[in-house]
């Protein structure tokens, strides 16, 4: 099949350089691009009566597909839900509970199908999933992303500590062989644009062993790897009190051998020069995920530092920490973020003077413009996830599909719906079962109500309107501060068996 489309079509060359092509052609034959130029070009193409022409509106533009560099799949029915916590107490009380539950596959096979439904929808050509420690459902994951036509890898999450008892791998040989399973049952498929991803959740779930031996696996089978770094103060002072040997955080991962060329870290907002020295040795990469630092309050990572490190950057949803689904949102916000930087840097902010010190590199800051996050969400996430450019431009065609089926991209609410919708088939699925979502009070299978409480919960509002919502049994609500505890006592707890088995020393 051959088809020509025309229209506007936008793509980033690189970080500073934007090509638009306000009359200009695309053509695709047998679902892969061969041409593209100004539309007046097309009519010198030996075989151009061969294919079906398609004109785009106004409203449309063609746009390269967009990679999500960090998305975590279990959490969807959980977006919009659980902001009130910093990453610890957010992890124990809203997300643990939601993936404990994909051990039931056919819960797995409902949410997943919709997650890749929607992020395609968003215009995710491409997506770096974390699943979760349970294979049967990590399956009917890559399943259905192998179905739906998406280009992903699939992380099987290792963590073999510091997760509920209910939701932990205790034995480390075992976490090893369950790798071992998901990575040849995937590589068997042998569908190219689908791979097994190397998963640590992060250093603070996963201990030296069991790091070292992912870091085996991963150059064993020539993988892709992931995990979290320096999202979060908290957590950057708990893996320091884990590895007090260790000069850093980037130097845990990297004594494992799990910082490469082919590693993809998220958030990284609070990475020190040093680190960023040895991310730029390594040649691994960032994705950045500005909705989910502003949820957790992590913090405000300066993409600009790590470009001037050498240090690649790709964009992330980092759903549910983050509360969109496509990565279009996570554009707006890496700019939002961006322009808080510099105002932070130059501003005298009334009654508190100028937040970051004056000096000369502040007064230049410059902060990112549209241009630039294009070419993160696009190319600059291609170079992350180490696909080459070839893959890159056959995914421009299914973006165009998505997005014109949703309606154009300048709609806000083609994409604003997407997660919305998908938590309410969720709750409804629940509701069906006579079950209820865990890490969420929410009874109603109304869409609308999962609108309105999302942007309650959004705008800090939503306790003080609780009142107006059904009302929800107390034994169906998680008491997150008694969560919080909890998991600080087992850390606590933890970390002396460390000391004690002589694991860490004092
Ligand atoms: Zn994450």
């Amino acid at each position: 099949m051959a088809q020509v489309f025309f229209g506007q079509i936008i793509h980033a060359k690189s970080f500073d350089e934007l090509e638009l092509l306000a009359d200009g052609y695309l053509a695709v034959r047998e679902g892969k691009i061969v041409a593209i130029g100004p539309k007046a070009d097309f009519e010198s193409l030996p075989e151009k009566d061969s294919y079906e022409k398609v004109e785009l509106s106004d409203a449309q533009f063609l746009l390269p597909g967009l990679i999500d560099c960090h998305i975590h799949a279990p959490q969807a029915p959980n977006i919009g839900l659980g902001l009130d916590k910093d990453l610890l107490g957010w992890l124990n009380a809203y997300t643990f509970p939601l993936e404990s539950q994909y051990k039931d596959v056919d819960f797995a096979r409902h949410v997943y199908s919709l997650v890749v439904r929607d992020t395609i929808a968003a215009g995710t050509t491409c997506a770096c999933y974390f699943a979760t420690i349970y294979n049967d459902s990590n399956k009917v994951l890559a399943e259905e992303i192998i179905r739906q036509g998406q280009r992903a890898f699939v992380g099987k999450v290792s963590s073999n500590r510091l997760c509920p008892d209910n939701y932990v791998e205790s034995c480390t040989d075992s976490s090893v062989q369950d790798n071992i399973e998901f990575i040849e049952y995937l590589l068997a498929k042998k569908v190219d644009r689908v791979q097994p991803i190397i998963t640590p959740r992060f250093a603070i779930t996963c201990d030296m062993a069991l790091m070292k031996k992912l870091g085996e696996l991963a150059e064993r089978y020539k993988l892709n790897i992931q995990s979290h770094i320096s999202e979060n103060l908290g957590e950057v002072s708990a893996v320091k009190e884990f590895y007090p040997e260790s000069k850093n955080y980037s130097d845990v991962y990297d004594e494992a051998k799990l910082l490469t060329n082919r590693c993809v870290m998220a958030h990284g907002v609070h990475l020190e020069d040093e680190e960023l020295k040895v991310f730029s040795a390594r040649g691994s990469s960032v994705a950045h995920c500005p909705t989910s630092n502003t949820n957790l309050g992590s913090g405000m990572c300066d993409v600009k530092r790590l470009l001037k490190a050498n240090v690649k950057v790709g964009l992330g949803t980092d759903v549910s920490g983050g509360n969109r689904i496509g990565i279009i949102d996570v554009m707006r916000a890496a700019l939002d973020v961006s322009h808080h930087l510099n105002m932070m840097k130059k501003q005298d902010v009334k009654g508190t003077g100028k937040v970051a010190p004056g000096s000369p590199e502040n007064e230049q800051y410059v902060p990112m413009n549209y241009k630039q996050v294009v070419y993160l969400a696009t190319l600059g996430g291609a170079e992350v996830e180490s696909i080459l450019r070839r893959m890159l431009t056959q995914a421009v065609l299914v973006a165009l599909l998505a997005i014109t089926e949703t309606c154009a991209i300048s709609d806000h609410n083609a994409v604003f719906k997407s997660p919305l919708h998908a938590r309410a088939e969720c709750v409804k699925y629940r509701m069906a079962q006579n079950t209820t979502l865990i890490g969420s009070p929410l009874r109603s299978d109304e869409e609308s109500t999962c609108v309105c409480r999302c942007e309650l919960i959004k705008l800090g509002l939503w306790d003080s309107c609780r009142g107006h919502q059904p009302e929800v049994p107390s034994d169906q609500y998680y008491d997150p501060d008694e969560e919080d505890r909890c998991y600080r006592e087992r850390l606590r707890q933890c970390l002396k068996r460390a000391v004690e088995t002589g694991e860490r020393s004092v």
